[in-house]
């Protein structure tokens, strides 16, 4: 029998009648992690899984208040009027929307299929746009943080085609002083591209006369969607409120080797295959 330690595990060659079985030191992290909720997946991944909050599934509008004033189509809705937000209010979320510019449009730049998808009542813009054959500063394009930071690439499809957005939303949290202790996180994939990818907010969104900040809000808020007077096509809205996985500590990280306990010793690791 050969012993050997490494740095994260021992592991132990026992030549069996003449086979060779590895035993290794198992890293336990002391946490009791609780079993992960079962989902049933959509048929595709624009439909709502099981554990989805549906906003908008083609029939109305009853989740938005100011919903009645969009204009309800075949299966999607056409904005107007004014932005509309969640009767709801949402922290942290994955959040799956479908979007079509108006082929209507001949205007450009930012006048151009302009909507956008508000995070936390209007705080945080991520940009909704017509890219086809149009023009605009990159941090404004579809798919950046406004004004922010622009998106990787663009895969936006072209007017009256369907564009498909999934945001991953990790709300910001405060202190009791409104100091903020962590900034939002989003991750945002255009049909099926990743655009954004972790990024850190530097605050509230802004088009003028501000700097990105960041003020001290409610852990949870509305989803807003902008009417920026271009009649934009949305269907298929649907969130999932992103619980983290639930554990308590019950006891201090260690190996266990068979039913034997090692501690965890950093500090003196042995290896004969490391330096
Ligand atoms: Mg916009």
């Amino acid at each position: 029998m050969i012993l050997f330690r490494t740095l994260a595990v021992a592991v132990v060659l026992v030549v069996l009648n003449g086979s060779i079985q590895a035993q290794m030191a198992v890293y336990q992290d002391g946490i009791e992690w609780e079993v992960p909720p079962k989902v049933v997946p959509g048929n595709t991944n624009s439909t709502a899984p099981s554990d989805a909050i549906v906003l908008f599934d083609g029939k109305n509008m009853d989740a938005f208040e100011g919903g009645q004033d969009w204009i309800l189509k075949d299966g999607y809705v056409v904005a107007a009027k004014h932005d509309v937000k969640t009767k709801q209010a949402f922290g942290s979320i994955q959040l799956h929307i479908e979007y079509s510019a108006p082929p209507e449009d001949n205007d450009k730049g930012q006048g151009k299929g302009n909507s956008g998808i508000y995070l936390m009542d209007g705080r945080y813009e991520i940009q909704v746009l017509d890219m086809f054959e149009n023009e605009t500063y990159p941090n404004g394009q579809a798919g950046s943080v406004y004004k922010q930071i622009p998106p990787m690439a663009d895969p936006m499809r072209k007017p009256g085609e369907w564009n498909e957005y999934d945001v991953i939303f990790n709300a910001p949290e405060f202190d009791m002083q409104g100091e903020l202790k962590k900034p939002a996180y989003v991750t945002v994939i255009i049909n099926g591209v990743c655009v954004i990818a972790q990024y850190a907010l530097k605050g509230k969104t802004v088009y003028a006369d501000a700097v990105p900040h960041y003020v001290a809000h409610p852990d949870k808020l509305p989803l807003v969607l902008q009417y920026h007077s271009d009649p934009v096509r949305f269907r298929n809205i649907w969130v999932r409120e992103l619980e983290p996985p639930k554990g308590k500590r019950v006891d201090e990280p260690h190996f266990m080797f068979g039913d034997k306990r090692i501690k965890y010793e950093p500090e003196k690791p042995m290896t004969p295959n490391k330096k």
